[in-house]
């Protein structure tokens, strides 16, 4: 796409915006319900768009991607009266008689930028939002998911007003000519280091963005748990999430030196009952997306530092760009695995002298996105939620506070800025505007110069 196109697509939604047409309930609730059609009428096309990017398990399309937008879907078509409406606030002294309210207003014309990983939720998920919320929206999919962003350009374009809402295909050089336009949000999941890009566009036009990013979220493994249960959910959240190519999925453990070899032999017997024992034959994992993340994850591996530290798995085939269930062992800090974020099948476990100094441990990193800690120990769970900073924190099981729609989801620090879901998608895509309305009543005339002493004594 020629960076005339971007400029003409602007152009063209911004003489929409303009219009009016976008602000309407009936036409929010017009475009929700069009995309929720396209998940309904057209599933098994996007599960092969899934299957064709990531051979992502069937299981994992419906659950983690075509579910989840439909019930983002729903629950904004449910809620959206509500969240449209002003919110009545009280007003001061100082202004008395009047009356004030908060007026969402939507931003304009937005650009949503997304990820490979999971490539129809992430979006459409923002997409939600900005529609909810009013705005004129250019989609633009990752090109690392061919497939998915191939079948989301042709049923976006079947389905929506593209008066108001574009999907525009492209890599690094499309966005680029997309981001030299003047956005009123923009909308960016992915890395960090195109975040950085991404940000540095929008403050030439003063625009403001959400940063949804990644980073290393560890989790925590007490001594006093139901191990069963913690391993069995800490394996859905890593390599049930997509073989770990996921923002939110377990970068590293973190446990007590004790509890390493209780904690290992109950990981191998469910990840062997998941899988089996020859776990790349197993069609209940994604592959790895493309040879470059293959590549990339076979560095972390065959670093000089970590060699002799597999203690399971291990095993990689090429040819189908599939890695193994892989877990790694005292891994040293300054070892590439643990300077970067994994986002693949390999899973390190560090050991500490006591659980609570894992907590410095994680305030000594980067804020990742998510932090989780399985324990049975209140006072624990108490140290933990207060002081760690992440995305989010989850007590007891990873990933799911995703799902959960009355919580904010974004990063803190270097995992992003900003968060959507649920009413928060609304919000991101939304200005809240401020309005405070006053008769001609109640004038007072000491507010007027000149300013006498009196004046001021009165004030
Ligand atoms: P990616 O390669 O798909 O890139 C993301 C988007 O950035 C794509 O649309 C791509 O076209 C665009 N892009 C790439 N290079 C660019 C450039 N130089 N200039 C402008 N645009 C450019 O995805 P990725 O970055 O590999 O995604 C993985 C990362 O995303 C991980 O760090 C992961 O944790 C994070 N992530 C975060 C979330 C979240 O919700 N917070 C979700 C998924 C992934």
């Amino acid at each position: 796409m020629a960076m005339v196109d971007a400029e003409a697509i602007v152009k063209e939604l911004r003489e929409t915006y303009a219009s009016g047409k976008t602000k309407n309930y009936e036409w929010r609730v017009s475009q929700l319900k069009a995309l929720l059609k396209i998940a309904e009428h057209h599933e098994k096309e996007i599960v092969d768009a899934l299957n064709s990017d990531l051979s992502k398990p069937e299981l994992e399309c419906f659950v983690h991607e075509i579910s989840m937008m439909k019930t983002s879907c729903k629950h904004a078509l449910k809620e959206l009266k509500r969240w449209m409406k002003p919110e009545k606030v009280k007003t001061s002294l100082t202004t008395f008689p009047s009356s004030a309210e908060i007026v969402p207003e939507p931003f304009g014309v937005v650009l949503v930028i997304s990820a490979w990983n999971y490539p129809f939720l992430l979006s459409l998920d923002p997409v939600i939002g900005a529609i909810a919320a009013g705005n004129a929206v250019v989609l633009k999919p990752s090109e690392v998911a061919p497939a998915t962003s191939s079948v989301l350009a042709k049923l976006l374009g079947e389905y929506m007003d593209v008066t108001a809402i574009r999907v525009v295909e492209g890599a690094v050089p499309e966005t680029t000519a997309l981001l030299e336009q003047k956005w009123d949000k923009i909308f960016y999941t992915g890395n960090g280091k195109v975040g950085r890009i991404v940000m540095a566009a929008a403050a030439k036009h003063l625009t403001p963005v959400v940063l949804e990013l990644g980073g290393k979220s560890p989790v925590v493994v007490d001594s006093n748990i139901n191990l069963k249960v913690a391993v069995r959910r800490i394996i859905a959240g890593k390599w049930g999430c997509n073989n770990g190519q996921a923002c939110i999925s377990p970068d590293y453990i973190i446990t007590t030196k004790e509890n390493v070899p209780k904690l290992l032999d109950a990981m191998k017997l469910e990840l062997e009952k998941f899988y089996g024992n020859d776990p790349l034959k197993s069609g209940d994992i994604s592959r790895i997306v493309n040879a470059n993340h293959f590549h990339r994850l076979s560095k972390l591996l065959d670093d000089n530092k970590v060699v002799d530290k597999v203690v399971h798995g291990g095993q990689r085939d090429e040819n189908n760009l599939k890695i193994a269930p892989t877990i790694l062992l005292d891994v040293p800090e300054d070892s590439l695995i643990m300077k970067e974020e994994i986002f693949g099948p390999l899973l390190p476990i560090l050991t500490v002298n006591k659980v609570e100094d894992s907590i410095e441990f994680i305030n000594a990193r980067e804020k990742p996105l998510a932090a989780y800690l399985f324990t049975g120990n209140k006072k624990l769970e108490e140290e933990f939620v207060r002081n760690i900073s992440a995305g989010g924190l989850l007590i007891n099981d990873t990933t799911l506070h995703l799902a959960t729609s009355t919580l904010p989801f974004g990063g803190v620090g270097e995992s992003g800025m900003g968060s959507y879901h649920g009413r928060f998608s609304f919000e991101a895509f939304s200005h809240k505007k401020a309005v405070l309305r006053r008769s001609f009543g109640g004038d007072v005339p000491a507010r007027y110069p000149p300013y006498t002493p009196e004046k001021v004594r009165f004030l």
